[in-house]
């Protein structure tokens, strides 16, 4: 990848949790990433809600999730449609599919954009952007890409 790696545009507003995310947030400050897991029936779901999308529970723990998984869709944005993005595109923003089901949303740290393929394997990077905040990025893993082809 002759050494190249996204940069998130430092000037991209950062997350603003919702009561129901904080502890996704607190645990990536941790180094660990937790999906929100109803405690009625078992459903996993992110991002976090106050009720679960299966069962309507609003009871949850968060499991640990293995931090791998693949790419299940992306956009790459040509154009600044935020300033923050001025000088900073093109840039590419994946759904990657958790090896246990749940999709989030993220951005790949080792791959160009126009590089990026649906099905790619890729393992969670925990990339700390400012003081107090974290993000779950991803990079392409060793592991077999997935036989989902663009
Ligand atoms: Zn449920």
């Amino acid at each position: 990848m002759s050494g190249w790696r996204f940069e998130r545009p430092p000037n991209l507003p950062l997350p603003q949790p919702t009561e129901e995310a904080q502890p996704f947030f607190d645990a990536l400050k941790e180094r660990r990433l937790v999906v929100q897991c109803c405690s009625n029936c078992g459903a996993l779901q992110h991002p976090p809600r106050a009720m679960c999308g299966s069962c309507q529970a609003m009871t949850f723990h968060w499991e640990e999730m293995s931090g791998k998984g693949c790419v299940y869709s992306y956009v790459v944005t040509h154009q600044a449609v935020h300033p923050a993005l001025a000088g900073h595109t093109p840039l590419a923003t994946v759904e990657v599919e958790l090896a246990e089901g749940p999709h989030i949303t993220s951005n790949l740290v080792d791959v160009l954009p126009e590089a990026v393929k649906i099905g790619m394997a890729v393992e969670v990077v925990f990339e700390r952007v400012v003081a107090g905040v974290v993000l779950a990025l991803f990079r392409h893993s060793g592991a077999a890409d997935s036989a989902i082809s663009n």
